[in-house]
């Protein structure tokens, strides 16, 4: 359920207006950014869905306690300054 099966190729097929603009989507619409994140439409544009799920503010990051980046169930995800996440995943390498 947190798959980009809403994307905006998938809504310009359903053939509502605004199908020949590349950036229209309607808000909540979902695409994969290039880094492999979920990106969803809001009301100001298009924003990391993990950051809106968390209301993660400038300058926080978020993780993903699975390392799945598409999986923004809010009990994957946590807030952490970027000094926190990085030594985060620096005990993960550790780790293995
Ligand atoms: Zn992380």
């Amino acid at each position: 359920m947190w798959a980009a099966a809403n994307t905006p190729e998938a809504n310009a097929k359903k053939g509502r207006k605004g199908e020949h603009h590349p950036n229209w989507a309607v808000i909540g619409s979902k695409s994969l950014s290039s880094h492999g994140y979920v990106k969803v439409k809001t009301e100001s544009g298009w924003e990391y869905e993990h950051r809106v799920v968390t209301g993660a503010l400038p300058g926080e990051d978020v993780h993903h306690r699975d390392e799945d980046k598409i999986n923004n169930n809010p009990i994957n995800l946590e807030r952490l300054s970027p000094s926190e996440h990085a030594q985060l995943h620096r005990q993960k390498q550790l780790e293995r």
